[in-house]
C-alpha cells in the first residue's frame, strides 16, 4: 500500500506500508480522492502544535473512498460502496463525548494526525464512523465533507438567524465553503472579504453576493473569519451590528494576539465564538446536506494530482495562483 508519509522536518516520501489485518469492527477503504490543506503544510513542516500529531504520519484527513474489505462483525456495507469517514475518533465515554461535544474529546485522536490518513492506497477505519455517500453526490463534494463539517460545527454554535447579513473573511477553501453552507440558514446576503481578485469567480459560485478585497463599509449580523488574519479580526468587531456575532474558524498561528476593545464588546452586546473541528452531529448533518442534494461543492476542486505527483501538489498548495480552490489527489485512477 503506497502511502504519503510526513516526517515533520519538511520531508515527504511515498512509502510502501504493510497491510494490516482487520479487527472484527473495522473496514478497509481505498481512497478515491484525498484533499490537502494548510494544516497538512503545518504537519509537513513540523509547525503544528505537537499535541496534535504523531510522526511519522501518513497524511490525509479530507477524503472519500470505496469499501474494499469488511471485518467479520461488520454487516452493513457493500463492497465497492462509496463512503466518507469521520476523522476525529472520540472515545465516546469522557464528559465531553457524553455531552455530545465529541470535537472536544479529552483523548485526541484523528486520521492524518495521530493515526494513518488517506493519502494512501488503503485506510483502516472503525465501521462506526463510516457514512455512505449517495449516488448523486460527486466525489469532489464528498472529498470536502471534512472541512465542511468544520464549518457546520461553527455555524451550529452561532445559529445564524434567518435573514442575517453575513460577511465571510477569507477566500480560501474554508471561507468558500462557509459562504455556501451558511445559505442553509437562509441569510439575506453573504459578502466576502478576500485577498485576491482571482478568487472572485469561485466566490460567486459559492453564493457570495459581493466579493471585495478592501474592507466593507456595511455592518453585519454575523462575521465568519476563515482568514486567521489578526488585523482583520480586530476590524471585524467594529463591522458587527449591535448584538452581532463573530465566528472564528481560522488559525492565526501560535502566540499571535489581536487587540479588541472590551467596552465595544460589552456596550454593543457582541458575541465572539470560536470552533474546533467537528462533532459527530456536525459530521452527520454535513453528510445529510450532501446526500439530500441540498449542497454541491463540485466547483471547489480546482487542482488534481496523482499520489506520485505529491511534490507538485504541495508546491501548488504553497503558491498556485488564483483561482485556487481545493487541491486533491486522485488515487487508484
Ligand atoms: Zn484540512
Ligand atoms: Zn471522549
Amino acid at each position: 500500500m503506497k502511502s504519503l508519509v510526513a516526517h515533520g522536518d519538511g520531508r515527504l516520501s511515498l512509502e510502501e506500508c504493510a497491510e494490516v489485518d482487520l479487527l472484527p469492527n473495522e473496514i478497509l477503504v481505498a481512497p478515491i480522492a484525498t484533499g490537502v490543506c494548510g494544516t497538512d503544510l503545518e504537519i509537513i513542516d513540523g509547525k503544528i502544535d505537537p499535541a496534535f500529531v504523531k510522526y511519522p504520519i501518513v497524511l490525509g484527513h479530507e477524503w472519500c473512498g470505496r469499501v474494499v474489505q469488511v471485518g467479520s462483525a461488520v454487516g452493513l456495507f457493500d463492497l465497492g460502496a462509496r463512503v466518507v469517514t469521520e476523522g476525529i475518533i472520540p472515545c465516546g465515554i469522557c464528559v465531553e463525548c457524553a455531552a455530545g461535544y465529541t470535537n472536544r474529546c479529552t483523548t485526541y485522536d484523528e486520521l492524518g494526525f495521530t493515526r494513518a490518513g488517506a493519502a494512501a492506497e488503503g485506510v483502516v477505519v472503525n465501521a462506526k464512523f463510516v457514512h455512505l455517500i449517495a449516488d448523486g453526490v460527486t466525489t469532489e463534494s464528498a472529498v470536502l465533507v471534512e472541512p465542511t463539517a468544520v464549518v457546520t460545527q461553527g455555524l451550529l454554535k452561532v445559529q445564524p438567524a434567518r435573514g442575517a447579513k453575513v460577511l465571510v473573511i477569507g477566500d480560501g477553501t474554508i471561507g468558500l465553503i462557509a459562504a455556501r453552507v451558511v445559505h442553509a440558514w437562509n441569510p439575506s446576503l453573504v459578502h466576502m472579504l478576500g485577498l485576491k481578485d482571482g478568487q472572485a469567480a469561485l466566490a460567486k459560485e459559492a453564493g457570495v453576493d459581493l466579493f471585495m478585497t478592501t474592507s466593507p463599509i456595511d455592518k453585519y449580523d454575523l462575521i465568519i473569519d476563515a482568514s486567521g488574519a489578526s488585523s482583520r479580526i480586530s476590524e471585524a468587531v467594529r463591522q458587527l451590528v449591535r448584538g452581532g456575532s463573530l465566528l472564528l474558524l481560522g488559525f492565526t498561528g501560535p502566540e499571535v494576539n489581536t487587540s479588541i476593545s472590551v467596552d465595544d464588546l460589552v456596550n454593543r452586546d457582541l458575541t465572539i465564538a470560536a470552533s474546533f473541528g467537528y462533532s459527530r452531529k456536525a459530521w452527520e448533518m454535513t453528510v445529510g446536506f450532501l446526500n439530500s442534494g441540498k449542497l454541491d461543492l463540485t466547483f471547489l476542486v480546482t487542482h488534481r494530482f496523482r499520489l506520485e505527483e505529491f511534490q507538485e501538489a504541495i508546491d501548488a498548495l504553497r503558491g498556485a495562483p488564483s483561482p485556487r480552490g481545493k487541491i486533491i489527489f486522485e488515487i487508484g485512477k
